[in-house]
């Protein structure tokens, strides 16, 4: 059984507000890994010309398993690893979205304090520390700013580069660990290392599921429990529509997948998009998908109140 379960077994049946639970937190924190506030004392902490790559976990806190396996990843392949929990107030468009975000500090610590080893840091900024003053800058990344997640959420790529390009400038990673789950933001990221020139190695985990196999997300805490037991239609829809590829054509399995997630009761599909994953030019028939590309299927889907995105990669 994962580490992790453990912590999380020992903890849940106790009193979450008792002295002896937090002081066995505060035990699990000082054991295992440094918190830290300020780029400061972050840049104090790590040991640069010591510690060798220094790899890089950014992420918005509220974390699952999806979430750990980057941090596994990192501190397999990295001798120190930075983990950042800082939900960036600048890409959000919806501010009530914003104000909703699940923030669950104390358990993400136990969930990392599994899996972090002593020299290992884990930097929790405020905002001050991000921007001391108004982030005004903006990024321009072509076509991967016009579809998709770009046209739904207008602003939320430059947020996203913006954070990015600061903690970077901050932590100055040799490697960053994102997850494929977020497609269209690691080629947006991709895009940002290549056009600022940062020698950071950006590195794509695959995607962690349910058991159901909806993508794990930090929303996903957010969903009406009705509406999380047929969120599984999201995964189901596209992963058939990937092995429908050779039989069927582009707008077949678009309508496909729009009509069988939106027959689950309070789901609607935002968007499916087939997509290459370097431009995400969005392709209407199959002669258009070139040797040598890869494909995903993209979907948004708002399944009550909550907007989840997954992917999937469509074979040639
Ligand atoms: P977030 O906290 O949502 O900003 O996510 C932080 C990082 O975790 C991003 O690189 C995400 O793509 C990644 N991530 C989120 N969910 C998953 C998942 N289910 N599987 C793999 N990586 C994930």
């Amino acid at each position: 059984m994962p580490h992790e379960f453990s912590f999380r077994r020992l903890f849940i049946p106790v009193n979450r507000g008792s002295d002896v639970l937090n002081s066995l937190r505060f035990a699990l924190k000082s054991i295992n890994m440094e918190t830290i506030r300020t780029v400061k004392e972050l840049q104090r902490a790590v040991k640069k010309n010591l510690l060798t790559p220094l790899g890089f976990v950014p992420t918005m806190g509220a974390l699952h398993n999806g979430h750990l396996s980057l941090v596994r990843n990192a501190v397999s392949s990295c001798p120190q690893v930075v983990v950042s929990i800082y939900v960036n107030p600048t890409q959000f468009n919806d501010k009530s979205d914003l104000k909703n975000y699940p923030r669950t500090i104390d358990d993400d610590l136990i969930m990392l304090s599994a899996v972090l080893r002593e020299k290992d840091i884990v930097f929790i900024p405020i905002d001050k520390e991000i921007y001391p003053e108004e982030d005004k800058r903006e990024f321009h990344f072509g076509n991967l700013d016009r579809v998709m997640e770009a046209r739904e959420r207008p602003g939320h790529f430059n947020g996203v580069a913006q954070v990015v390009s600061r903690l970077f400038e901050i932590v100055n990673p040799d490697i960053a660990f994102f997850g494929q789950k977020d497609f269209q933001q690691l080629a947006v990221i991709r895009e940002l290392v290549r056009q600022t020139g940062n020698k950071v190695k950006i590195i794509s985990n695959p995607i962690i599921r349910e058991e159901d196999g909806l993508a794990m997300s930090s929303r996903n805490r957010l969903l009406e429990s009705e509406v999380r037991k047929k969120a599984g239609v999201i995964w189901s829809a596209i992963s058939e529509a990937s092995s429908m590829i050779h039989d069927h054509d582009i707008p077949f399995l678009i309508s496909y997948v729009i009509n069988t997630i939106e027959k689950a009761e309070g789901f609607h599909v935002e968007y499916f998009n087939i997509v290459d994953d370097e431009e995400l030019i969005p392709v209407n028939t199959k002669e258009e998908m070139k040797k040598g590309k890869r494909y995903f299927g993209c979907v948004a889907v708002k399944a009550g109140k909550i907007r989840l995105i997954d992917n999937i990669e469509i074979p040639l």
